[in-house]
């Protein structure tokens, strides 16, 4: 068995107790003042036995050296590196040296027979963990009696406290810290009892209700305090905070009035109520806080702001305040929003500038705000082009503006306030100024006009470069008024001085002048100017201008002159020569027709025909507006009567003057005296008229002879006579074809053509009288391309001489040639008939003329053809009296093509 085994069973009492049990038993006490175990006494042993037994920390000292024990309970307080375990049996005092002399006077108290001793949280600081550690201790010392009813030991039942103790003290610091914020911050505390409606406070929130340091008041007498404007409000949100719904918050301002020295708090409350399981309120608890100068400092700031506000809204300049960075508009101005944003209040207030006014993202206002909101510094615009969309769509303002930063009290930029003056009227209206001026400048420039300026008192004088360029001078020069006058002509001087006399009674100016070059020469001005008058009426400058009229000068001298040569020229031809303007009103008329008629030229100007014989007015009168209408020559025979009464015969001739739009600028008219010409042309048609009629009636007889001795030879052989009575029989024929023509001329003339009309195909006409022709020719072959089966009403014996005219010209004047081409054709209402030969053509100046009585185109060929120039104009009169139309196309050395039309009447 070994030993230990025996001291166990030896030392029944050191039985179990764990470590310190273990290190008990196997301790040699032997050197020890209580000696080994077996002598121990019976005290000793039963203590030590309850102590290492007890779960309790216990720790007892005994005998004169007061040895320690100490069980496992009591092991941690050691801590590690400390006194456990070699303190087991030593003496007190060198087991605890550290805090001997705070428990020796405990120990030797219940050594001398005293009371067992109660200490709570006593700090006792010990040696453990390697280093001296504040231990905090709740213990009792008492006293354990020996056999013989001594003390002789002190048995210490203790527990650490230590953790205990920090916690509290952590907590009072806490509370601590707790009431110096309360009271750093000037709090108020309160807290009310819902169960017994009780509400207990600070001193400072009584002091502030005017509350008796009751420890408990009513809740009542609390809210009474409460400033009546502010009470129902109140309480209905404690109520509110104490209902569970609500969540248990509690937070109001309000103004509460001392009740006695009636000062006002303005308080802000703060509190939460707090449910129990049946959520029924047990506790509401929370602060107040005197937050009267940072309500009176808001409400400045507000009132302050309100009046800022106001005298934005109230100003009569446009104005608008934009918030925060993206420029929120927070308030519009009237003005702004009617005249210059187009908008109403509610379209644009609240809204970011940009979403109101997308059209300045292309603009730069933008960038200018932003600028303003992060720099602080204004921004200025004058004249600002801004353009802005309303419902009628994009307009364009002239605007002057300022974009201010608005300041917070801690100097924080909050937005900008915007300050517009829309000056679109005052720059449109300038630009029309400076426009006009241009346009001025431009016109006097392209004028070429000189402009002055006179001081009237100093006679100082300013004038433009043109000026001086009109006086002579090439370059700029400075000159006095004096030296200026050193140009007028000597003779003209006193023009100007008369002018200017005038000028400062009338207030205006008006000159021509010669005036003399540097270079001798001399030119023309003319001055032009007006006076200004001082506010006493006095002329106090003049402005004007100066034009070089010398060309115009010139030219109205030279005009002159002209007009003098033609009135020489004019009145010096025997022939009547007159102007009249469009009107017909007569303008000039030569010295001639005035001696003519005993008129003087101021009685043609309104009634040229009061000279024209009655019988031929209407004629000419249609002549006339014929003329007029197709702006050609006016051209009639009249006979205009003389200064005598009797009446001549004219030739009037009027060619219109057009001008470069083909209006008739005046008419130029002559008048020939052609009463002779007249008189012979009849005595000729007299004689033809006279000649023909007498010459009809011998040749008729003759032909009838001729014919007579024809037939009777017809058959002879005789071939001499034969071809003699032939050959007289042929010319008999184109002498009684003349005679007949010049007879039909004399019908024509005196109106006696008379038409026997008949419905007819022409066609059959042409057919008959080409087979007539063409027995008579053997060199042309007369061919027909009919293209209408229409029928005519005509006379048809004189159509027929009309075409026979036609085809004997077509093969007379186209000698080399072989045929002839007659056509017919329908156009819309009429028959056409064209005769084309391959001939010597006929040149287009004659192509009216070849229609006239006796006209014939005079030229070496056609000297060589036969006639009397009178075919046409007999066919010509034809086809008129059938209201019809005929023409020709030709060409000189081409071949020509007579054409003429009568009214077809169906097929
Ligand atoms: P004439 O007796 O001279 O032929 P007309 O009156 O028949 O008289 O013709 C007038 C003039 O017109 C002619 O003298 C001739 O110069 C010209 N003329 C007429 N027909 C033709 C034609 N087919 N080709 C060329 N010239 C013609």
């Amino acid at each position: 068995m070994p030993d230990s085994t025996i001291k166990q069973q030896t030392f029944s009492f050191l039985k179990g107790g764990g470590e310190m049990g273990r290190l008990m038993r196997n301790k040699d006490w032997s050197e020890s003042t209580v000696g080994t175990p077996d002598s121990w006494p019976q005290s000793l042993r039963t203590t030590l036995g309850i102590i290492l037994n007890s779960k309790f920390p216990m720790f007892l000292w005994w005998g004169s050296e007061l040895i320690c024990f100490y069980n496992d309970a009591y092991r941690p307080s050691l801590g590690e590196n400390g006194k456990h375990p070699f303190i087991l049996g030593m003496p007190a005092k060198d087991a605890w040296p550290e805090i001997w002399d705070i428990i020796k006077p405990l120990i030797d108290q219940v050594l001398a027979g005293g009371e067992a001793t109660w200490m709570e949280d006593q700090l006792i600081p010990i040696f453990r963990n390697g280093k001296i550690e504040d231990v905090y201790w709740t213990f009792s010392y008492s006293p354990v009696n020996n056999e013989s009813g001594y003390v002789s030991g002190v048995l210490v039942t203790c527990t650490e406290t230590t953790e205990n103790v920090m916690i509290r003290h952590k907590l009072e610091e806490s509370k601590n810290k707790l009431e110096f914020a309360i009271e750093a911050a000037r709090l108020g505390t309160w807290e009310y009892n819902p169960a017994n409606n009780k509400f207990i406070s600070n001193d400072r929130l009584k002091e502030w209700f005017g509350l008796s340091h009751e420890a408990e008041i009513d809740l009542q007498h609390a809210t009474d305090a409460i400033a009546e404007k502010d009470r129902q409000r109140v309480i209905e949100l404690i109520q509110k905070a104490l209902d569970p719904a609500s969540g248990g918050q509690y937070d109001v301002e309000y103004t509460i009035i001392h009740p006695i020295i009636k000062k006002e708090t303005i308080v802000h409350a703060k509190g939460k109520a707090w449910f129990n399981e049946e959520n029924i309120a047990y506790r509401f608890n929370g602060t107040l806080e005197d937050v009267t100068e940072e309500v009176t400092a808001r409400k400045k700031v507000e009132q302050s702001e309100e009046k800022f506000r106001s005298m934005v809204v109230n100003s009569p300049v446009a104005k608008a305040i934009l918030r925060g960075q993206d420029h929120i508009i927070d308030v519009a101005n009237k003005t702004i929003l009617e005249n210059l944003w187009r908008k109403t209040e509610s379209e644009v207030v609240g809204k970011k500038i940009i979403d109101v006014f997308p059209e300045l993202r292309y603009q730069k206002n933008l960038e200018f705000l932003d600028e303003v909101f992060t720099s602080g510094e204004p921004h200025t615009e004058k004249e600002f082009k801004l353009h802005l969309h309303d419902a009628n769509g994009p307009t364009q303002f002239y605007v002057d503006f300022k974009y201010s930063p608005l300041r917070e009290i801690d100097g924080n930029i909050s937005g900008v306030m915007i300050t517009a003056n829309d000056v679109t009227a005052q720059v449109e209206a300038r630009h029309i100024i400076e426009e006009n001026e241009k346009r001025l400048n431009i016109v006097i420039e392209a004028s070429g006009l000189g402009i002055w300026e006179l001081d009237l008192k100093t006679n100082e004088v300013n004038y433009s470069d043109r000026y001086l360029e009109i006086l002579g001078y090439k370059g700029k020069v400075s000159l006095t008024h004096e030296q200026l006058l050193r140009h007028l002509h000597p003779k003209d001087l006193h023009l100007r001085e008369k002018a200017f006399k005038e000028a400062l009674v009338s207030g205006v100016l008006h000159y021509e002048t010669r005036i003399i070059w540097l270079d001798n020469s001399i030119h023309w001005l003319e001055g032009m100017g007006k006076v200004f008058y001082d506010d006493q009426n006095k002329p106090l400058r003049m402005i004007g201008t100066i034009r070089d009229i010398t060309d115009e000068k010139n030219y109205q001298q030279e005009l002159q002159q002209r007009e003098q040569r033609f009135r020489l020229l004019a009145n010096s031809m025997p022939q009547h020569i007159w102007t009249s303007d469009i009107e017909g009103n007569s303008t000039y008329v030569s010295d001639s027709l005035c001696n003519y008629t005993g008129l003087t030229s101021t009685d043609f100007k309104n009634d040229w025909s009061q000279i024209v014989h009655p019988d031929d007015q209407e004629r000419n009168m249609s002549e006339w507006t014929k003329a007029v209408s197709a702006k050609q020559i006016f051209l009639a025979e009249n006979r205009l009567r003389r200064y005598d009464g009797e009446y001549k015969w004219h030739l009037s001739r009027a060619v219109p003057q057009l001008d470069n739009n083909g209006s008739v600028q005046m008419w130029v008219g002559t008048s020939t005296d052609i009463h002779d010409i007249k008189q012979n042309e009849q005595l000729k048609d007299d004689f033809i008229k006279m000649a023909s009629h007498e010459l009809k009636t011998p040749v008729t007889t003759i032909r009838g002879y001729v014919q007579l001795l024809m037939e009777m030879y017809k058959n002879g052989n005789d071939p001499i006579l034969a071809n003699s009575l032939s050959s007289v029989d042929k010319h008999i024929s184109k002498l009684t074809k003349l005679i007949t023509d010049l007879l039909d001329v004399t019908k024509i003339e005196t109106g006696s053509l008379h038409l026997a009309k008949e419905n007819f195909k022409i066609n059959k006409l042409i057919e008959e009288i080409i087979k007539d022709i063409q027995i008579t020719t053997s060199t042309h072959w007369i061919i027909f391309k009919p293209d209408t089966d229409a029928s005519v009403f005509a006379d048809r014996d004189r159509i027929s001489q009309v075409l026979i005219n036609l085809l004997i010209n077509a093969i007379k004047y186209s000698p080399q040639a072989k045929e002839v081409i007659i056509k017919t054709r329908l156009t819309k209402e009429e028959i056409v008939v064209s005769i084309q030969d391959f001939g010597i053509g006929i040149d287009v100046d004659d192509h009216e003329k070849i229609f006239e009585r006796f006209y014939r185109v005079q030229g070496k060929n056609e000297k060589t053809y036969p006639g009397f120039g009178i075919g046409l104009f007999i066919v010509k009169e034809i086809i008129s009296n059938h209201q019809g139309k005929i023409w020709v196309e030709s060409e000189k050395g081409k071949g020509s093509i007579f054409y003429f039309g009568l009214p077809a009447t169906g097929y």
